[in-house]
């Protein structure tokens, strides 16, 4: 059973843009979103976030990342009640790049998630393995333990209105994209283990993936049952390619 509702396609721009790209991006890409049907994300810099959700008119606007704090003495911290203040809807944690240069493990992941949750922000929650981890056969292993520590601390109903995404390491910004197969056999293990708490959940909760996402790959992938849109980094940054990809997810 089928009920998801509209594809998901989000943009991380990573640590990439500035006030004039950010505008020259908006200005080539809403001409074209009227083409597609899937719901569009933008997730930038942080000190963009503002900026951009008070000028995008039909996309919204994520942060890359969040504190698992509500406020105090953390320096240089942003907290998910900040970034809500300033209209950004939805907020990325766990992106392996945060766990790779930033040495964020499971837990953190989790408390980031039930602090974003806490402030009506929805989550866009990354696993994913090393390729040493996928050559050792054990992807779905590690993709599990990182789906359960956040399971574990917001549930299943959590997850409601954000998203997951898979992204295996080894394909984010190295050109090397999962066979569609390989993606589907992930997404569906990982919609599973959230059908095991919550069955209607799961079946609503929109799985993506992120790996070296561009117009030339999008389709296969889409076509999937379980791939329900797409985080895509480095092909985001082209208003025209990221457009390419919305339209093939509908
Ligand atoms: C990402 O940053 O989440 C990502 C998937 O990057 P890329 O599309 O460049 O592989």
């Amino acid at each position: 059973m089928t009920v998801r509702t509209r594809p998901l396609v989000v943009a991380n721009w990573k640590m990439n843009g500035s006030q004039a790209a950010n505008a020259a991006w908006l200005k080539a890409f809403a001409p074209r979103r009227a083409a597609f049907a899937c719901d569009v994300v933008v997730c930038a810099p942080a000190v963009y976030v503002a900026a951009l959700a008070a000028a995008a008119t039909n996309v919204e606007i994520g942060a890359q990342d969040v504190s698992a704090h509500a406020s105090g003495a953390y320096t240089g911290e942003v907290s998910a009640a900040m970034l809500k203040d300033v209209g950004c809807e939805w907020v990325v944690v766990g992106h392996s790049e945060r766990r790779q240069f930033h040495r964020e493990v499971d837990a953190d992941v989790a408390a980031k998630t039930k602090a974003a949750i806490a402030a009506g922000l929805r989550p866009i929650v990354c696993v994913g393995e090393s390729l040493a981890e996928r050559d050792a056969g054990q992807a779905l292993r590690v993709v599990s333990e990182q789906l359960q520590a956040v399971l574990d601390v917001v549930g299943a109903a959590g997850l409601a209105g954000g998203a997951l995404a898979y992204e295996p390491v080894w394909a984010i910004g190295t050109g090397r994209t999962a066979t569609p197969e390989q993606a589907q056999e992930i997404h569906a293990a990982l919609r599973s283990q959230v059908a095991r708490s919550d069955m209607a959940e799961a079946a609503q909760l929109r799985v993506l993936y992120g790996g070296s996402v561009k117009p030339s790959n999008a389709a296969e992938l889409f076509e999937q049952i379980d791939i329900d849109g797409a985080l895509v980094g480095g092909a985001s940054l082209v208003a025209e390619d990221f457009a390419a990809i919305c339209a093939a997810a509908g």
